[in-house]
């Protein structure tokens, strides 16, 4: 884990002032790093019959595709507004900085899936509870929540249920 965190980069204000952005170009472009964080990601999931992530755009997708692909799952895109090409649903949240809308293909999810949904970084958790409730309403078996990074002083995690069993590689 240190050696993750190490790889791990700090921007002060960015995208704007007060914000302290985890940047993880750092970890990716770092062979070693990505290695294990792909590693470290599908050991949470080996025994769950998980049949697809979902990645949030678009940072989620680096580290949620990984994850499929070590799982033998497929991958599913939720996506910004206009961007996905066939029939959406979609759900709009508030963010640490700003306001935003997600969606995802209405035929992406089946109540036979066993889904995680995958983020790089949990902050206020607006974006991730928005994700959870569109997947939800698609009726899937099940739903885990996974990130890469926790701001734990955020208190993301208190908005998800606690069948979601929501876990983080890194916690801050
Ligand atoms: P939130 O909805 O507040 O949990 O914000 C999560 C989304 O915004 C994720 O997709 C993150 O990529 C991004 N994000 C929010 N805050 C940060 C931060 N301090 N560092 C890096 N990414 C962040």
């Amino acid at each position: 884990m240190e050696y993750l965190k190490s790889k791990i980069r700090d921007v002060i204000d960015f995208p704007q002032k007060g914000i302290v952005f985890k940047d993880l170009t750092t970890l990716f472009k770092d062979a070693r790093a990505l290695h294990i964080v792909g590693w470290d990601l599908s050991q949470l999931y080996r025994d769950k019959g998980v049949t697809k992530v979902v990645g949030i755009e678009s940072r989620g997708f680096i580290g949620g595709s990984i994850l499929a692909f070590e799982l033998g799952a497929g991958f599913v895109p939720l996506r910004k507004p206009g961007k996905l090409p066939a029939d959406t649903v979609s759900a709009s949240y508030d963010k640490e900085y700003g306001k935003d809308t997600i969606e995802i293909h209405k035929d992406a999810i089946t109540e036979n899936d066993i889904v995680v949904l995958h983020d790089d970084v949990l902050a206020t958790g607006g974006t991730m509870a928005a994700a959870y409730n569109l997947v939800k309403s698609m009726n899937p078996k099940k739903i885990y929540i996974n990130f890469v990074i926790e701001l734990s002083a955020l208190h993301g995690r208190d908005k998800f249920p606690e069948e979601a069993e929501v876990t983080s590689l890194i916690t801050y």
